[in-house]
């Protein structure tokens, strides 16, 4: 389905002489669950920036067909183009639900404030419940955010991501300080999320979470795509074990 999910043409950003993309084409559809790897400082997060809006680049992004690279990030967001933090980006001192309704609501954090007792507490709380149990966490709406563990608080910024219109998110080492258990948990909460019908990209280190989950990975070396190909392939590819200095795939665990 070539007019649907997302796909980047030519992307480049440039950090003054530095190029961190270079002529970047990718795309996820919708579904589909997407692997960017690559060594430390390869430009993944950097390619994440420049699609949702938060870095300038070169070159095309399109949504479910249409162009958005001209948008503003909180209108590719609306479209549906959401994403994680690697650093999380929640609010330690507010509820889980807080944190999660700052980001499901159009009017975002005022808007929040201001309906505390509105009429549209009823939907976000719905919205809030539904994206806490695609990601596993149920009934923890009222908790402060910051008595989770680090693993737990990953788990609210995918919620997050996902809470409102959502096509395509972008996980941005969402599996950073889970232990193996919590991992391939979710690694289930991904396949789900996808089965209902998002596109997902997914950047990590934990090479058995990306290469067991993801139906395609790109590698990313210097900015460049130098491979992309099914999780199986990636693993025998010359140029992609020399990216990763000859290390086996499996036990690549940067
Ligand atoms: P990691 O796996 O360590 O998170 P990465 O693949 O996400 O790395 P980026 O963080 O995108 O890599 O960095 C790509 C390159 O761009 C690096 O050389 C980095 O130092 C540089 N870079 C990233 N952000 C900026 C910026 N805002 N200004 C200048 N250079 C930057």
């Amino acid at each position: 389905m070539p007019n649907e999910g997302l796909r980047t043409t030519g992307l480049t950003v440039r950090y003054g002489g530095l190029v961190a993309n270079s002529e970047v084409d990718l795309h996820v559809e919708p579904g589909e669950i997407v692997g960017l790897i690559g060594p430390n400082g390869a430009g993944k997060t950097t390619f994440v920036d420049a699609v949702t809006g938060f870095t300038q680049a070169e070159g095309r992004v399109e949504l479910a067909g249409q162009r958005i690279d001209a948008l503003a990030p909180h209108l590719r967001r609306r479209r549906g183009l959401t994403r994680t933090w690697q650093s999380g980006e929640l609010f330690g001192n507010l509820t889980v639900a807080q944190n999660i309704e700052v980001a499901a609501s159009p009017g975002g954090f005022r808007a929040v404030l201001r309906d505390l007792f509105g009429r549209r507490r009823g939907s976000l709380r719905e919205v809030v419940g539904r994206a806490l149990r695609t990601v596993g966490l149920d009934g923890i709406e009222d908790t402060v955010t910051r008595d989770l563990s680090l693993g737990r608080q990953k788990l609210v910024g995918v919620a997050r991501a996902l809470a409102g219109t959502c096509e395509v998110v972008l996980l941005d080492e969402p599996a950073a300080g889970l232990d193996s258990q919590e991992s391939g948990e979710f690694a289930d909460r991904v396949r789900e999320i996808a089965r209902g019908g998002l596109g997902v990209l997914l950047i990590d280190h934990d090479m058995s979470l990306v290469l067991g989950v993801c139906d395609r990975v790109y590698v990313m070396e210097f900015g460049k795509i130098i491979f992309t190909g099914t999780p199986a392939e990636a693993r025998t590819d010359p140029d992609v074990i020399a990216a990763y200095l000859g290390v086996p795939m499996e036990s690549t665990h940067a």
